[in-house]
């Protein structure tokens, strides 16, 4: 058998145990729409809280299953609906009532009186098949029982919680990158209620709505019955009122304005982070820290390479033969790029530290890269023309030569 834990279904999903069916399916898709991971991303409690609503869900949704967790206080497949309803109609139960409290691990304390651990023995086997010489499988199967409820025993016990941390892309354009600025992005966080101060509670009680103010609730193990402190009030029988505002959950969902600073030289892919500025933690837990991935924008000219800017660059053939010198717009003035005598299409020419400021280190600078790209004049007039076709006489080598020698 394996350990169960008894969880609150119905609690869960906010409804009433008579509810029906559709008041069921539509508590769920409510608190599904609220809690879905993709109206959350990144936000691993309202990942938690959907898991938990869709458990819930499946159980209560389906007769079968939720016959046997209002009989039985959990579920299991292993157990069938005939013997969940034998169980329930308590033959093997303890009343409660006048019995000496045992004491257990953790502090929940549960009825032991009047209980035949023989017979327990004997009967273990009833959910499932008993092996030859299992002498001792009744032991195993009643520790089993109580770690489900000893597990659930600290289940709502509340503290402070940390917050969990959040996650963003913001789209920068190239150079708001390459310079730095801000960027502005809008972004949804759990924030403490502002009217509990993250308490979940304005202060004051109720009767606890589980145990109906006795303090403890009863639980099925298997085929018996055990009276336990209850998980929800912890055996007072009483629980703190919710905070009207935040319905006890300590925090609101707030959208909010963020700035961040882009440092000059961010990268595509860089974490941004925030401390502190995640969902808020519970009960005095320290808030979760909200990171920005950047992704940057491409542009029409440039080329980043980590802090390298590269830049196709149109040389006349003049300038190019005979070597010149060119005045470039770089992104934080000009530049002077010397073009050497000879210089050929495609060639690479560095302009050494004159690209992207290093985010990392601001003595470092990248570089600028120029691949030179020769123009051809489109010549009109009976001169120039003339001037090329003597050109050409003084120069006959074929460009063509090197590459049929390697044929
Ligand atoms: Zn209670
Ligand atoms: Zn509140």
């Amino acid at each position: 058998m394996p350990p169960t834990q008894s969880k609150d279904y119905y609690g869960i999903l906010g409804v009433k145990k008579t509810a029906s069916a559709e008041d069921i399916r539509k508590a769920f898709r409510k608190l599904a729409r609220k809690y879905h991971p993709d109206v959350n991303p990144g936000d691993k409690k309202a990942e938690e809280k959907f898991k938990e609503i869709s458990e819930a869900n499946d159980i209560l949704s389906d007769d079968k299953k939720r016959k046997i967790y209002d009989q039985l206080g959990f579920y299991s497949d292993q157990i069938d609906p005939a013997q969940a309803e034998a169980a329930a109609r308590g033959g093997y139960g303890y009343a409660p009532g006048g019995a000496r409290q045992g004491g257990g691990g953790q502090g929940v304390p549960f009825d032991f009186g009047g209980f035949d651990f023989n017979d327990f023995a004997s009967q273990s086997g009833a959910g499932r098949q008993q092996q030859p010489g299992e002498g001792g499988a009744g032991w195993g199967s009643f520790r089993d029982i109580f770690s489900g409820i000893f597990n659930q025993g600290g289940r709502e016990q509340r503290g402070p919680q940390a917050g969990t941390d959040l996650e963003y892309q913001a789209q920068i354009d190239f150079w708001t990158a390459i310079r730095g600025g801000t960027t502005r992005l809008q972004i949804q966080r759990q924030e403490v209620c502002p009217t509990c101060k993250g308490k979940a509670s304005t202060g004051g009680s109720q009767t606890c709505p589980e145990c109906h103010g006795t303090g403890q609730v009863t639980q099925m193990g298997g085929r018996m019955k055990f009276n336990i402190q209850c998980p929800r009030c912890g055996g007072t029988g009483k629980v703190e009122n919710p905070c009207p505002t935040c319905h006890g959950e300590g925090t609101v969902t707030r959208t909010e304005q963020v700035d961040f600073r882009i440092k000059p030289g961010t990268r595509d892919g860089q974490r941004i982070r925030l401390a502190g500025k995640g969902n808020a933690g519970v009960d005095g837990g320290a808030p979760g820290d909200l990171y920005l991935v950047i992704r940057v924008g491409p542009h029409p000219v440039f080329t980043r390479q980590g802090d390298d800017i590269h830049v196709p660059t149109p040389v006349t053939d003049s300038a190019a033969a005979l070597g010149s010198k060119l005045a470039l717009t770089i992104f934080d003035g000009r530049a002077q790029l010397k073009i050497p005598p000879g210089t050929q299409s495609g060639q690479k020419l560095r302009m050494r530290e004159r690209g992207v400021p290093s985010s990392a280190d601001d003595s470092k600078r990248g570089d600028e890269i120029v691949t030179v790209d020769i123009t051809v004049p489109k010549v009109q007039d009976e001169r120039s023309k003339e001037i090329l076709r003597e050109f050409a006489k003084l120069n006959p080598e074929n460009p063509r030569e090197a590459m049929w020698a390697k044929v």
